[in-house]
C-alpha cells in the first residue's frame, strides 16, 4: 500500500516562543495517539503576524495557537470567531472549518473543564482575583456557563472595571468590582474562589496573595491558574482547610485537549499531556 509522507500541520505564533512548553505537551499526545500531525512552534513578531497566518493558509495548516502578544491582533486576520472569543475579543486557537480560520479561545474553556470536574459553576457566586487576559477569558466562560455573581478583586481599577463592564453588558452574570487594598477576606456566601493573577508563578514560587487564609472555609472550591508550580500558596492553604482545589496545570492540559479536539476531532488522553508537563517543570 502506498505510504503517505504528508503530515498535517498545526503550530503556535507568539513572541517568547522558546519558553512555551505547549509544543512538547501537544506532540506527546500526537505520538501517544499515533496522529500524523506536527506542531510547529514559531517566533512571530507583531509586524509579521499577517504573513504568518497567510503562510499557515498557504501550507494548509489545520489550525494554530496564538499567544502573547497576538491574542487580540490576530482577529483581523481570521475569517470568523466562536461565541466566547467574540465576547472576550481575544483568540488563542484558530481552527480550520470549511476552509476558514475561525478564532476560538481555549484559555477559559480549559479552566472550565478543570473546574467542572469538581463543581458546576451554574448559579454560583464566584470571587476572582485579577482582571488581565486569563481573568477575562475565565470570567466570560464562567458567565456563559451560568455563574450568577462574579466579584472581581483587582488592584488596578481600570482593568477591573473593564472586565466588570464586559461581563455586565455581554453576559447574564452580575459582576462587581472590589479594589484590592490590604488583606482580602472571602465573604461567607461565596462558593468558588479563583486566582487569575500571576502571583505564585515560577520563579516567584513563595509569593502569596494578600488574602486572609482563615477565610478559606471547608466546602469552598478554590482554583488557581498558575501551572508552574501547580501547588501554589493558595492551593496549599485551601487544601489544609478542607477546600476542594483545582490547579493551573489542569487548565493548561485541558486547553491542549480542547485545541486538539477542535483541530482533529480526537479526544486525547489528558494524563499523557500532564505527565509531559510535570516532567518539563521538574527539570
Ligand atoms: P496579565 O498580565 O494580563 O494580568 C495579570 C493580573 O495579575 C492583573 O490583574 C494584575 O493586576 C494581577 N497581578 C499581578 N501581580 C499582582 C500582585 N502582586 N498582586 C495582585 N495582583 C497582581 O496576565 P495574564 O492574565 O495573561 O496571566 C495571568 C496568569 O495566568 C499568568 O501567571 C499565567 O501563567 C497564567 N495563565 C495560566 C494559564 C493556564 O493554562 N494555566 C493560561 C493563561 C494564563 P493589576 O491589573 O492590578 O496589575
Amino acid at each position: 500500500m502506498a505510504q503517505n509522507f504528508l503530515s498535517k500541520l498545526v503550530g503556535s505564533f507568539s513572541q517568547g516562543a522558546a519558553d512555551n512548553p505547549t509544543v512538547a505537551m501537544i506532540e506527546a499526545a500526537f505520538s501517544h495517539h499515533n496522529l500524523d500531525i506536527r506542531y510547529i512552534n514559531c517566533e512571530v513578531p507583531p509586524d509579521r503576524l499577517r504573513d504568518a497566518v497567510n503562510g499557515a493558509r498557504a501550507m494548509g495548516w489545520i489550525g494554530f495557537n496564538c499567544s502573547i502578544p497576538h491574542k487580540v491582533s490576530v482577529i483581523e486576520h481570521l475569517d470568523g470567531l466562536g461565541e466566547s472569543a467574540a465576547v472576550m475579543g481575544a483568540v488563542n486557537c484558530a481552527v480550520l472549518r470549511d476552509g476558514k480560520f475561525i478564532g476560538e479561545n481555549t484559555d477559559g474553556k480549559g479552566f472550565l473543564q478543570s473546574l467542572r470536574e469538581v463543581v458546576d459553576p451554574g448559579g454560583k457566586t464566584v470571587v476572582m482575583f485579577g482582571a488581565g487576559g486569563a481573568a477575562r477569558a475565565i470570567g466570560v466562560e464562567l458567565a456563559l456557563a451560568g455563574a450568577a455573581r462574579i466579584i472581581i478583586v483587582n488592584r488596578g481599577k481600570e482593568r477591573g472595571q473593564a472586565l466588570v463592564d464586559l461581563l455586565n453588558t455581554k453576559t447574564s452574570a452580575k459582576a462587581e468590582l472590589v479594589i484590592w487594598q490590604g488583606m482580602c477576606k472571602i465573604p461567607k456566601d461565596v462558593e468558588i474562589v479563583v486566582n487569575a493573577t500571576s502571583v505564585g508563578l515560577y520563579p516567584d514560587v513563595d509569593a502569596r496573595l494578600d488574602l486572609d487564609p482563615e477565610s478559606l472555609r471547608a466546602g469552598l472550591v478554590v482554583a488557581d491558574v498558575i501551572p508552574n508550580p501547580p501547588r501554589t500558596w493558595l492551593i496549599r492553604q485551601a487544601e489544609d482547610r478542607g477546600c476542594d482545589v483545582v490547579d493551573g496545570l489542569g487548565m493548561l492540559v485541558n486547553q491542549g485537549v480542547i485545541g486538539v479536539k477542535y483541530w482533529t476531532g480526537v479526544d486525547v488522553d489528558p494524563l499523557v499531556m500532564r505527565d509531559k508537563l510535570e516532567e518539563i517543570f521538574a527539570a
